[in-house]
């Protein structure tokens, strides 16, 4: 079974940016299990993915463009820490949702604190770096009818 739409994929995984620092790792956990087609994973890793087997390991380079974005300094507020949920003791690189102009929801990252002045900053902390993956595939089944509703995965590695 080849990866195609609606396939379930688990894959190890390794992140790297250009100066080669890891970013991010499924080593020593879980492989990451994400429906193949629903935008469940960036963009330029899931064409890469598109038709390959179990076993196969890849590289990949993707863009910001088919990453997580180029960085926008535009979404980047300064807001009084009042503003913010009573009962959160704002900390960098904690995530807050706001709700965007259509009613949907926009995460936010602290980027700064200073006294009652909180910086958020709508642009994921990966926006703008060049993404580099060593990837292999470890799994591949079909979604389940449920998992298809939803357009995520369940159980092991999954939401729910
Ligand atoms: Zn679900």
């Amino acid at each position: 079974m080849k990866i195609e739409k609606n396939s379930v994929v688990a894959i190890d995984y390794t992140l790297k940016d250009d100066a080669g620092e890891t970013l991010d790792s499924s080593a020593g956990q879980e492989p990451l299990h994400y429906m193949h087609g629903h935008n469940n994973i960036v963009d330029g890793l899931e064409k890469a993915l598109d038709g390959k087997d179990v076993g196969d390991k890849l590289t990949v380079t993707v863009t910001p463009k088919d990453g997580y974005g180029e960085r926008d300094e535009k979404k980047i507020l300064k807001v009084e820490s009042s503003a913010l949920p009573k009962e959160m003791a704002p900390e960098i690189g904690m995530q807050v949702a706001a709700e965007g102009p259509s009613g949907d929801v926009v995460p936010l990252w602290i980027t700064a604190v200073e006294g009652a002045s909180v910086t958020l900053d709508g642009n994921h902390p990966m926006a703008g770096k060049t993404l580099h993956f060593t990837v292999e595939v470890k799994s591949i089944r079909a979604a389940s009818e449920e998992e298809l509703n939803h357009g995520h995965v369940h159980g092991p590695g999954g939401a729910h």
